[in-house]
């Protein structure tokens, strides 16, 4: 007889917003310019979304410089891109569309006007990361310092900044860390400027709280999403805090660990903001072959954001 697994799925998870946007707008640029499209690094941070992709026409490159037939339109990834790359584009008079997701964009205009007010600008964000990358081209090299922990605040010299002091975030960071820096920043610069409206980006906060809600009570947690997505690494790492120390991400090569599930009780699943549903019910699927499995659905928020396709596409 098969045991019993209790599996508590958390809610909202998966898909956000500004991912279903960015997926739609490589689609409908299929449909409207034919294949192929060119697209601008991973489209949303996961492999399954990108082979999809690539099976309905699309192209994916690193750079504009790796596009073989500039006659082709080019699509901008969610992340957001420096403003060198629009304008490389009008160099090569590529036609371009842009799937930056607008809570990214907002970042990038609340950056710009930051700059234009006068004020040294801090980021908090991981080095590197492609939204990281975009958000600081938005203004001239060295406009915006970039800080990842605590302790690059407390190695912030303060005779380094002259003017007035705002922070900007990334949007798909940890809300606990950031807190704790943010507290930093404010201990060091009394009079900061924090942005009018949070930055980390709805998606992002509820997809944390529902893991923090449900992972105290997991013998194992399963957050579904690629290596590279930035918010599923974040749930991963909300999980083990909020006490589920046997907590992993499920990315496209990894296998269940069924030793471990196999002494399981309870577990819980979630998903990043770029993992399609399909993978969770794949998941719950291969757990069921072995185990009697019931599931309840925590729900922590209800999500109806839904963004505006750019006017070209519409
Ligand atoms: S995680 Fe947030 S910022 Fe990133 S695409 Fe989704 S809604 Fe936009």
């Amino acid at each position: 007889m098969k045991k019993n697994l209790k599996i508590y799925l958390a809610s909202p998870r998966g898909f956000c917003a500004g991912v279903k946007r960015a997926i739609d707008i490589v689609e409908k640029s299929i449909n409207k310019y034919g294949k192929p499209v060119y697209v601008r690094h991973e489209i949303v941070h996961n492999k399954q979304v990108v082979e999809e992709l690539k099976k309905k026409g699309a192209i994916f490159v690193e750079e504009l410089s790796d596009i073989k037939d500039n006659t082709r339109p080019v699509i901008f990834s969610a992340h957001g891109v420096p403003k060198s790359v629009p304008e490389e584009a009008k160099q090569k008079k590529l036609s371009f569309v842009d799937a930056t997701c607008p809570l990214v964009s907002k970042v990038h205009r609340e950056s710009e006007q930051l700059h234009k007010r006068g004020y040294d600008i801090i980021l908090i964000g991981h080095n590197k990361h492609p939204e990281v990358i975009g958000t600081m081209g938005q203004l001239p090299k060295g406009s915006i310092k970039l800080i990842e922990t605590v302790n690059d605040v407390s190695l912030l010299d303060i005779k380094q900044f002259s003017k007035p002091v705002a922070y900007i975030t990334q949007t798909t960071l940890s809300v606990d860390d950031t807190a704790e820096i943010i507290k930093k920043l404010e201990e060091k610069f009394p009079d900061i400027k924090q942005p009018i409206k949070e930055d980390i980006c709805y998606a992002t906060t509820n997809r944390q709280l529902a893991v923090k809600k449900i992972a105290p009570k997991c013998d194992m947690f399963f957050v579904i999403g690629s290596r590279n997505s930035s918010n599923s690494v974040r749930l991963v790492e909300v999980a083990k805090k909020a006490g589920c120390k046997n907590s992993m991400l499920m990315y496209f090569e990894k296998k269940i660990p069924t030793v471990d599930l196999g002494k399981s009780e309870i577990i819980g699943i979630s998903s990043g903001a770029s993992a399609p549903e399909e993978l969770v019910q794949d998941l719950i699927n291969k757990v069921k072959v072995d185990r009697t499995v019931s599931i309840e659905e925590v729900v922590v928020a209800e999500e109806k954001v839904v963004f505006k396709l750019p006017k070209e596409l519409n």
